[in-house]
């Protein structure tokens, strides 16, 4: 059974972590850069462990280095969602990765990936919107001056704001102030936890940070009066496993705590994370979850009408792409 013509919400992407690693290859040998140890023989990155992961993802990373670097990198990931079904898709952008936090420097390339993305919107009729993610290893003040390029360019397309980076470095309160600024800047709030923390970790974010959804979320399953509590409050989960399977956060596809978690009334929602570094796409997910659990069509319809209520898009937008799902 293959779902790659169904229409797909995606609402967790790293943009950087959805390069193609064909673009990446091209882009180094522009550059003159030496990548030759991140590919295997067959073109897709290799690694020997999840050390040597996080290298071959920063050593492909180094070959973005403009806003038109950032420009192509766009169009060649919705390439890729537009070629899985995807419709409709949030991809989180760091302004630390992006001119270095210097809000002119975001700006140009922010500029630069609306500009791609208006050009996807047009050529491949996928609906990109942008989320600003500070980054938790970089500590709480970096994560102000995120915050802070997230609410000057708060508009059509960046209408979200949140937190990646290593979840076991600091605590949500840390970053408490980032987070208000972004709400009050009228951003919609969503951040990583319960992917390598454990539930406490889960619970402390809703508490200090009161996101609309989590990205992963999964370890909650450790503590089911948390669970309840999430289901209750409404709370999406951006659950993406094969990122999961992959790096070990969770056991495999038949253990992966999503079919549980949506038992229980957790409105779960499917993504790819950083999916050509993880060997997936939102189609492979869409498999490898009918394999294990044996969700058919109508179910991944389900999940999308979650996922397109969680969107944090206008209602006008909402109202276009709710028409695309139907199909
Ligand atoms: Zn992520």
């Amino acid at each position: 059974m293959t779902f790659q013509s169904l229409p797909k919400i995606e609402l967790h992407l790293h943009l950087e972590g959805g390069a193609p690693p064909a673009f990446i290859a091209g882009l180094a040998r522009e550059k003159r850069i030496d990548l030759s140890g991140i590919f295997d023989a067959q073109g897709n990155y290799t690694y020997r462990d999840f050390d040597h992961f996080l290298k071959v993802y920063e050593a492909a990373c180094t070959t973005l280095q403009t806003p038109e670097d950032f420009r192509r990198l766009t169009l060649a990931v919705l390439e890729e969602s537009a070629a899985n079904g995807v419709v409709y898709s949030e991809t989180f952008l760091s302004p630390d990765f992006c001119g270095g936090g210097d809000l002119a420097a975001w700006r140009d390339y922010l500029a630069a990936i609306q500009d791609a993305a208006e050009e996807a919107e047009r050529t491949m009729g996928i609906t990109l919107r942008g989320i600003v993610t500070c980054i938790r290893h970089f500590g709480p003040e970096q994560a102000k001056t995120a915050a802070m390029c997230a609410a000057e360019t708060r508009g059509d397309f960046i209408t979200g704001f949140g937190m990646a980076g290593a979840e076991k470095v600091g605590r949500p309160k840390d970053y408490a102030y980032s987070f208000d600024m972004a709400r009050e800047a009228g951003l919609r709030i969503t951040c990583h936890a319960g992917e390598w923390g454990g539930p406490d970790m889960v619970a402390d974010t809703i508490r200090d940070l009161a996101p609309e959804r989590i990205g992963h979320g999964v370890n909650a399953i450790h503590d089911l009066a948390l669970v309840d509590r999430i289901a209750e409050a409404g709370i999406v989960l951006e659950v993406c496993p094969g990122s999961n399977v992959f790096l070990g956060a969770t056991g495999g596809w038949r253990d992966h705590p999503i079919a549980e978690l949506h038992r229980r009334g957790v409105k779960v929602t499917v993504s790819t994370d950083d999916p050509p570094f993880f060997g997936t796409t939102m189609s492979t997910e869409y498999e490898m979850l009918h394999r294990a659990f044996d969700w058919d069509e109508g179910m991944f319809r389900d999940l999308n009408t979650v996922a397109l209520d969680a969107a944090f898009c206008d209602a006008a937008t909402r109202d276009r792409i709710a028409k695309l799902l139907e199909a």
